[in-house]
């Protein structure tokens, strides 16, 4: 995480120098409406302001078309995710999860003292739903990652349908999607309308560009929220709240901002394309580049030149993920990139 650099004791105040492409962010922010309502609400800081809350929720829950006590809202979307690995994991029922894909319920799933079946992608970098299913009869908590982090790739509507078809009773299904607004994914939506053991997770850190302001949400049958509560609930800020309202209300900010990310990643894969370099066709704002050599050497040549890139994964060691930023920030990953590959390996 190259960002802990950005503030340290001795540099207290917060600086953005260099290129960020290492943290899956979007760096348009908030949309304008959200940030004038996030100026329009300072004032008024010193509150809780539940009816806040509580219209927050209404709104979200008619635009997903759920009942209200079908979403909990949350400051981001990690606080749901490691309260579904406690609820749902211990050391009797075990956590199934692709692999690559984002660790952080795994971890948590760790700390309830789960087994993990970490199941590798299949070979179009979907996830692997029939030997998911298969991994354990047990299982506490299937992951999956639609679209995948750090892979960007999706899985199908089928696939998931048969992960909940054949899973074992009891089992509870979390659906991580934090990216679908930057795909063509099918949202598992339908599962919790049809009551099924799904919880579905939003976050407004991603298309929404609101990962340093808090705004999250879990979608599931009331008695699997209540689960989730007993774990923890989060006081919301009220600047997140009121801007995801302002997002919400927006019809052209998915559409525009999908549209825009999506040119930038295709531009970058033709470049990556034309210099023979060997990448993971992603759908969403992060990708995948073999670099054929331990990724840490090219993250690290490129942090010299302040582009700093994503980690990579001990599954894939010699993968890099890079986050797609904006047009101009992309030339510069290119240069950079192109200059570090040029480097003869360590
Ligand atoms: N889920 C996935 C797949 C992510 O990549 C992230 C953050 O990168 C999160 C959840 C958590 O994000 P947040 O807590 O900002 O909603």
């Amino acid at each position: 995480f190259a960002h802990a650099a950005r503030g340290t004791a001795s540099v207290p105040e917060f600086s953005m120098n260099g290129i960020y492409l290492d943290a899956n962010e979007n760096p348009l922010g908030p949309s304008d409406s959200a940030r004038k309502a996030i100026t329009d609400i300072i004032p008024n800081g010193g509150r809780y302001a539940p009816p806040l809350y509580f219209g927050l929720m209404k709104m979200f829950a008619e635009q997903m078309g759920v009942p209200v006590d079908h979403v909990m809202v949350y400051d981001g979307s990690s606080p749901p995710l490691h309260y579904s690995s406690l609820a749902f994991t211990s050391s009797t029922r075990s956590f199934v999860c692709g692999n690559p894909t984002y660790e952080a319920g795994q971890r948590a799933a760790e700390i309830a003292g789960a087994k993990i079946h970490a199941v590798p992608l299949a070979k179009d970098y979907s996830h692997d739903v029939a030997a998911m299913v298969k991994a354990d009869p047990n299982a506490g908590l299937i992951y999956i990652c639609n679209p995948n982090n750090p892979t960007g790739t999706t899985t199908t509507k089928e696939q998931i349908d048969y992960v909940i078809g054949n899973k074992a009773a009891g089992t509870v299904v979390l659906v991580d999607e934090a990216y679908i607004h930057l795909s063509d994914a099918t949202s598992a939506i339908d599962h919790v309308k049809a009551g099924k053991d799904v919880i579905i997770l939003r976050t407004f850190s991603k298309i929404y560009g609101m990962a340093g302001i808090r705004c999250g949400f879990a979608i599931a049958r009331p008695d699997l929220l209540k689960k989730l509560g007993t774990y923890g609930q989060s006081p919301m800020p009220i600047t997140g709240m009121i801007a995801a309202q302002a997002s919400l209300m927006d019809p052209e900010l998915v559409p525009t901002r999908k549209k825009l990310i999506a040119d930038t990643r295709n531009n970058t894969f033709a470049w990556l394309k034309a210099n023979n370099y060997s990448f993971i066709p992603s759908e969403s704002n992060c990708f995948m580049i073999d670099v054929k050599r331990p990724g840490p050497q090219i993250r690290a040549l490129m942090a010299k030149d302040g582009v700093h890139i994503g980690r990579s994964w001990a599954a894939w060691p010699t993968y890099v993920r890079v986050t797609v930023g904006l047009p101009s920030e992309m030339q510069a990953f290119q240069t950079s990139f192109k200059k570090a590959m040029d480097t003869p390996a360590a």
